[in-house]
C-alpha cells in the first residue's frame, strides 16, 4: 500500500479568518529573533552567537578553557536559544550579566532559577 501525503498533508499554511470573513495569511514566527525582537520578551536565553566566547571557526572558546563541559574542539550548534554557563554577553546585550551569574542554578543547585521560559 502506497500513502499518498499529497492527500493528507493540507496544501498550504492554514489561514486565519479576519472579523470581517477576508483570510489573512498566517504569520510565521521568526526563527533568527534577536534580542530586542517582542518575539523574545520574557525569555532570557541566547544563541551562541550573541556569546563572546563563539570563535571565528565556530569553535566555543569556553569549552577550549575547560569553563563548561564539553570537548575543547566544541563547536555548539549556534542559532539554538539556550542557557549556558559559558555565556558571555556581546557589547550589544541589553543584560550584560554572565551566564554563571545569570543562570547560577546550572551549576549551582542551591541557586534560585531566574528562568523566565
Ligand atoms: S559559552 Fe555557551 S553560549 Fe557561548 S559559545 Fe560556548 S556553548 Fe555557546
Amino acid at each position: 500500500m502506497q500513502i499518498d501525503w499529497d492527500e493528507l498533508l493540507p496544501p498550504t499554511l492554514p489561514e486565519k479568518a479576519s472579523a470581517g470573513g477576508a483570510a489573512e495569511p498566517m504569520q510565521e514566527p521568526v526563527p533568527d529573533a534577536g534580542i530586542a525582537a517582542r518575539e523574545r520578551d520574557g525569555d532570557n536565553r541566547r544563541r551562541c552567537i550573541e556569546c563572546g566566547n563563539l570563535g571565528e571557526r565556530g569553535i566555543c572558546l569556553a569549552a577550549q578553557r575547560g569553563q563548561v563541559v564539553a570537548s575543547r574542539n566544541y563547536t555548539p550548534v549556534r542559532d539554538i536559544l539556550r542557557r549556558c554557563e559559558g555565556f558571555a554577553p556581546l557589547p550589544t546585550d541589553p543584560d550584560q550579566r554572565y551566564g554563571i551569574d545569570k543562570w547560577g542554578c546550572l551549576t549551582d543547585c542551591s541557586r534560585p532559577k531566574d528562568v523566565t521560559v
